[in-house]
């Protein structure tokens, strides 16, 4: 009786200390610091991240020409580099409402040329409409920035809508360059004849470490926000007093 008493004892004294310890459970203040540490690094992850986000990053150079389409004077004195992509609302987005401004501040004036490089965030659409700008490029070069301006017109509202396919792409052409061979066009395209111009491109993108679309570069610094017209502005006025 005794030894079963004890055992009843004991069994109080562990549901007593069991529910003690179920309200001061040791563990549950390491959860807070756990959780608390993690807090932590994730703030000062979004903060560097920030901070890395606030400040234009500057590079040794500005990124090669070559073989590049140039929309302005060849010889303007300040480059502007979009990294863009067909495929991309944000650069629909950039090329309707602040090329027009660079257009009319500095491209016309012959203070600024603009170059679009393709960055192909965006999966197998973004890959063929970029081969189909190169092979404008390549083949019909003065009607580029057309066929260029076309396609991201091209782009519908809805984001995830699937919409550049070999058929569009040869519409555009028809539409956009006089005389051209559509057939000719559409198996240039198909046998990714300007793949090795997209190539470039991609080079370009790993060397200057982009991340999004658009990223917009003066001369050899990039913009932390691309739709920062102003910081934009400010950026060409300073690279053209120190080219004056
Ligand atoms: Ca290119």
């Amino acid at each position: 009786m005794a030894r079963g008493g004890n055992t009843v004892a004991q069994k109080r004294t562990k549901t007593n200390r069991g529910s003690y310890q179920s309200k001061k459970n040791p563990i549950r203040p390491l959860i807070w610091v756990t959780v608390a540490v993690i807090a932590l690094f994730l703030i000062i992850g979004a903060l560097s991240q920030f901070q890395q986000q606030q400040g234009p990053i500057t590079f040794q150079e500005t990124p090669s020409l070559e073989g590049q389409p140039i929309f302005g004077e060849a010889d303007a004195p300040i480059t502007v580099v979009e990294f863009g992509d067909y495929k991309c609302p944000s650069c629909k987005y950039w090329e309707e409402h602040i090329f027009p401004q660079l257009k009319s501040d500095y491209i016309d004036h012959g203070k600024v040329r603009y170059t679009f490089i393709n960055t192909l965030f965006h999966g197998e659409e973004s890959a063929l409409a970029s081969l189909a700008g190169e092979t404008v490029l390549a083949e019909y070069p003065e009607y580029f920035w057309r066929f260029h301006h076309a396609l991201f017109e091209a782009q519908p509202q809805s984001h995830s809508e699937q919409w550049v396919t070999v058929e569009l792409l040869a519409e555009l052409a028809e539409t956009h360059i006089p005389n051209v061979d559509r057939e000719q066009f559409i198996q240039l395209l198909t046998q990714k004849s300007a793949q090795p111009a997209v190539d470039v491109d991609n080079q370009l993108v790993e060397q200057y470490n982009v991340q999004l679309t658009p990223s917009i570069m003066v001369n050899n610094v990039m913009l932390p926000d691309p739709f920062d017209y102003e910081a934009l502005r400010a950026a060409i006025e300073e690279q053209l007093e120190a080219v004056q």
